[in-house]
């Protein structure tokens, strides 16, 4: 089989779902799953539906056009605000979008109109970690805005933490969004369907809390593909965390000093940590690099230790592990890796169920 190679265990993937929707479902959470680390792989998509998944959300226009194209059932919810210049693909390839900006709804709303088509929205509130999302004062009146427009229908509400500054989901910002929906349902006089608390790394608060409030949706993608949070990258009990793994090639084993010799500059991506040890050790090239995966993420063999990597070689110390020319190696990887990987033309993918 072609290396280096992706590889993704449809299995386990929806075992990692479907075990995350069983425990949210008697919280009253459904679970929108991401696929945007998947690049909208139509096969992560069907076994996300396969697990119980009440919808499908990526960030990107086309990846949601893989999902729709490769037949998937499943309602599709861009995560992402819309640019204003892809609208006409957003009311095709989504029936739902999160939103921040009164420009790109006035420009959804056009585009729906045009396709006589009814575009859902989600709006987004900034809660503190200072990526997407309306100041909490200004919802109520935006959602005002969305309601009076005939190409679109206010869903809910939604916001997003963790991401951008780390900030924790915790109760009270859990409660903040509870209180602004009800806030918005009391001037349209009406319940609202959706109140999308987060991703992945709410998990740990749906866990816990004695009250989830009026939270009832997260929108999930590295809990499902990792089984890791992404607040301290802890594994979460009951998950897979080898769903996806990479494999790749061995094209050096050779002793060498263990530090390098002559007048030391910058590597090909900057400074370079030192190594350790002295004398000589066995160092094994893999053929992968920053064009296919993020080295940082990597997680090789016990025996194997990563010592650097550049475009296209992975240096590895080798000293406890007989590896030989020819051998396949395989990694684990986190997120940063895996999204790599997933958009590396060079990285065979393998979606597949054992
Ligand atoms: C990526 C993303 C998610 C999913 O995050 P995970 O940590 O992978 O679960 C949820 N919501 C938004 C807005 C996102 O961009």
């Amino acid at each position: 089989m072609n290396v280096p190679r992706l590889a993704v265990d449809l299995t386990k993937i929806e075992a990692n779902a479907r075990l995350l929707v069983d425990r949210l479902r008697p919280r009253g959470i459904r679970v929108l799953g991401v696929t945007k680390a998947a690049l909208g792989a139509p096969e992560v998509a069907a076994a996300y539906e396969r697990a119980g998944v009440h919808g499908v959300g990526d960030s990107r226009i086309q990846n949601l056009g893989r999902v729709r194209s490769g037949g998937s059932p499943l309602a599709r919810t861009l995560i992402r605000s819309p640019m204003r210049s892809e609208v006409a693909a957003v009311v095709r390839d989504a029936a739902t979008s999160l939103n921040s900006e009164l420009a790109v709804l006035e420009a959804l709303d056009a585009a729906a109109r045009r396709a006589r088509m009814v575009h859902g929205v989600v709006l987004m509130v900034e809660l503190g970690d200072l990526r997407e999302g309306i100041e909490a004062d200004d919802l109520v009146a935006l959602a005002i805005q969305v309601e009076r427009r005939k190409g679109l229908a206010l869903r809910g509400i939604g916001t997003n933490l963790a991401c951008q500054s780390g900030v924790v989901p915790d109760q009270s910002k859990m409660e903040q969004l509870s209180d602004l929906a009800a806030a918005v349902e009391a001037s349209l006089e009406r319940p609202l369907e959706v109140v999308s608390g987060g991703n992945s790394a709410n998990l740990a608060w749906a866990a816990s809390t004695p009250d989830v409030g009026r939270v009832d949706e997260l929108r999930l993608g590295e809990a499902i593909l990792l089984g890791t949070e992404p607040l301290h990258r802890c594994p979460i009990a009951g998950l897979h965390l080898d769903a996806c793994t990479l494999h790749a090639e061995v094209i050096e084993v050779q002793q060498k000093s263990a530090q390098p010799w002559g007048t030391l500059g910058q590597g090909a991506y900057g400074p370079v940590a030192s190594r350790t040890g002295s004398g000589r050790r066995r160092q094994a090239i893999v053929a992968v690099g920053r064009q296919d995966v993020d080295p940082d993420g990597l997680t090789p063999p016990t025996g194997l230790l990563v010592l650097g990597a550049s475009s296209d070689h992975l240096v590895l110390d080798a000293d406890d592990l007989g590896v030989a020319v020819g051998d396949c190696v395989s990694f684990g990887l986190d997120y940063s890796a895996l999204v790599r990987a997933m958009t590396s033309p060079f990285v065979a993918k393998d979606f597949f169920q054992p």
